[in-house]
């Protein structure tokens, strides 16, 4: 069976998972937060002790670890070892830590693999994350590339940590998330980077209902 593929790409904090369960909503299809696996493997091995640093001990550790990414109604759940880990993923410490299991490429490629397994799963899949559709699904049927000043970006993820109950200094914020986006844009493995064939959209103006909308006229024009 072939995966209808939908890629969405782009900098921390521009809304593509908002967008990603939006769309797959509209359009029936599963949706897949890749930063989800980056996460869950670095705190994994945070919780380990184990050097994150040291892509030997953390292969290993990924090899005795049973990770799971499964749906729960709008949520994706991730456990390993049957511990949940939903939420401590998101936490700012593993965020601070994820460059280092993003950079190494004996990592990415295990994670690459798990991401693909999880899509042959489904009929319909949107994912999301910095190197989806010019590495993971390089023949996806549509592929958007989000961009957003990045004041804004820090706005969104200021209100969205609120709305969870953390306050955060705005411009410390800032400060991290242009270190986030000069560390994706700039490794050497998978960089962040739209694909050739990618569809633009600036979100700065435009809300995530906005996005999905234009996202459907897209697909509908060349699909529907
Ligand atoms: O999207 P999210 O902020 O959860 O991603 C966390 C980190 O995981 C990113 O900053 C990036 O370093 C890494 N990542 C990646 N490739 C992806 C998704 C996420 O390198 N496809």
């Amino acid at each position: 069976m072939d995966t209808f593929i939908i890629t969405i790409d782009g900098p921390a904090g521009v809304g593509k998972s908002t967008v990603a369960r939006m769309l797959a909503k509209e359009l029936g299809a599963i949706f897949l937060d890749t930063g989800a696996t980056y996460r869950a493997v670095t705190l994994a091995a945070m919780n380990a002790g184990i050097d994150l640093t040291d892509t030997p001990a953390v292969l290993e550790m990924m090899d005795r670890t049973a990770f799971n990414f499964k749906h729960d109604g709008d949520v994706l759940k991730v456990t390993f070892d049957g511990q949940n880990a939903t939420e401590a993923i998101r936490e700012p410490k593993v965020t601070e830590k994820v460059k280092f299991v993003a950079s190494q490429p004996p990592l990415r490629s295990r994670l690459v693999k798990l991401q693909k397994q999880f899509a042959a799963q489904f009929d319909k899949v949107v994912t999301e994350g910095r190197d989806q559709g010019t590495v993971v699904f390089p023949d996806a049927a549509f592929k958007f590339f989000l961009t957003a000043d990045s004041k804004e970006r820090t706005r969104r993820r200021h209100e969205e940590l609120a709305t969870a109950g953390k306050e955060v200094d705005f411009d410390t914020l800032h400060e991290q998330i242009a270190q986030r986006d000069a560390s994706d844009e700039n490794r050497t493995i998978s960089p962040l980077k739209p694909a050739g064939d990618a569809i633009h959209i600036d979100t700065t103006d435009i809300d995530a209902n906005g996005v999905v909308n234009r996202m459907l006229e897209v697909i509908n024009t060349k699909h529907g």
